[in-house]
């Protein structure tokens, strides 16, 4: 990338996992086995979010609460985890979503994990078509939270504005690029 470390330094390119209608997983134990990787990633997240008003971070079950604490701790802020469903008890749940790998019932956020007004920064490693980021943001906002942003590792550019009527997230209005 262009300030961090090399694309095959953080992920490894797996075809046709985890069924044969994905052509390609990235499998991030790229960066988690090399500690000056996942320090630096760690860095760059920190160095973009200290100097903005965050009063908590997110991570996406799964892969969001190995890249999440790092950050949270950076930042000294607390961690949240936004997991799938029925993982957690006293929990809000998202309307069901799509994601990359099909349809996935809501994802859930402990109800006292958010209060009104909160600035929250959501994190997971990789995002492809949106849909997980979505459901991340939909918990959030039903708590009356305020999402800051969203970061990722890897974005799957293939997936960046699905066509109109594809039922696909747009990422662009998502994020209100
Ligand atoms: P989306 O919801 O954006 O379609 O898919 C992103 C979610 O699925 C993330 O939570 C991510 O961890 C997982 N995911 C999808 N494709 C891959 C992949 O190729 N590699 C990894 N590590 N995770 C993936």
């Amino acid at each position: 990338t262009q300030d961090g470390p090399e694309a095959r330094e953080i992920a490894s390119v797996i075809p046709y996992f985890p069924f044969k209608g994905i052509p390609r997983f990235y499998d991030i134990a790229g960066f988690l086995s090399r500690p000056a990787v996942f320090q630096r990633i760690v860095s760059i997240f920190a160095a973009r979010y200290s100097p903005l008003s965050i009063d908590a971070v997110a991570g996406m079950d799964a892969r969001g609460f190995v890249l999440g604490p790092p950050i949270a701790l950076a930042l000294g802020k607390p961690f949240l985890m936004v997991r799938k469903a029925g993982k957690m008890p006293n929990a809000i749940r998202s309307p069901p979503y799509e994601c990359e790998y099909g349809k996935r019932e809501g994802m859930c956020l402990q109800r006292d994990a958010v209060k009104p007004g909160e600035r929250v920064l959501i994190i997971d490693d990789l995002v492809a078509t949106g849909g997980t980021l979505s459901a991340g943001i939909e918990c959030v906002r039903m708590l009356g939270g305020v999402v800051v942003e969203c970061a990722c590792v890897v974005e799957l550019r293939m997936f960046v504005d699905p066509p109109e009527g594809s039922g696909l997230p747009n990422r662009t209005k998502l994020f209100g690029e």
